[in-house]
């Protein structure tokens, strides 16, 4: 396919496309590390190389740009005009590639939270979702336990 970008704006798409050091995955690191949570990042060992990863909560965190990854809302829904089937179908196979990876993660007994690049706007809603997340983890894991103890009484 014809290179439809100029060289600046080409690599700007080549760094989100990587992902790595995108604003919004920043966000989330920042709200993470405020909440004392460890993570490590990029984990290509695991399906879908989650963006974030905590190992001991089995918690996998993806964090996606509306468009790249078809969210369904209004930015995801905005196709470029040019090359539109083009963009349409690499946006489909993100799509089948980030469900693929979520259905491998969940089978190997992670959690996967995918947070949207539209839904980090408010900084302290993020906090209260991830803080949400972290304690969904511990309360799971007390009930998992409550739940042994009572099977083994
Ligand atoms: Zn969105």
């Amino acid at each position: 396919m014809t290179d439809v970008f100029d060289a600046e704006k080409r690599s700007a798409v080549m760094r989100r496309v990587k992902g790595r050091d995108t604003g919004p995955e920043r966000l989330v690191r920042k709200a993470l590390t405020g909440l004392g949570a460890r993570y490590r990042l990029h984990r290509k060992d695991l399906p879908g190389s989650p963006d974030i990863v905590m190992a001991g909560r089995r918690l996998a965190l993806f964090v996606h740009g509306c468009f790249w990854h078809g969210h369904d809302c209004a930015r995801g829904a905005r196709v470029p005009k040019a090359n539109r089937d083009y963009w349409t179908a690499k946006v489909a196979r993100n799509r089948v590639r980030d469900e693929a990876a979520r259905a491998a993660l969940e089978a190997a007994g992670w959690r996967v939270e995918t947070l949207w690049e539209c839904e980090l706007k408010d900084e302290a809603a993020l906090v209260v979702r991830l803080e949400a997340l972290l304690a969904g983890q511990a309360a799971a894991r007390a009930a998992a336990s409550a739940r042994a103890a009572s099977s083994a009484a």
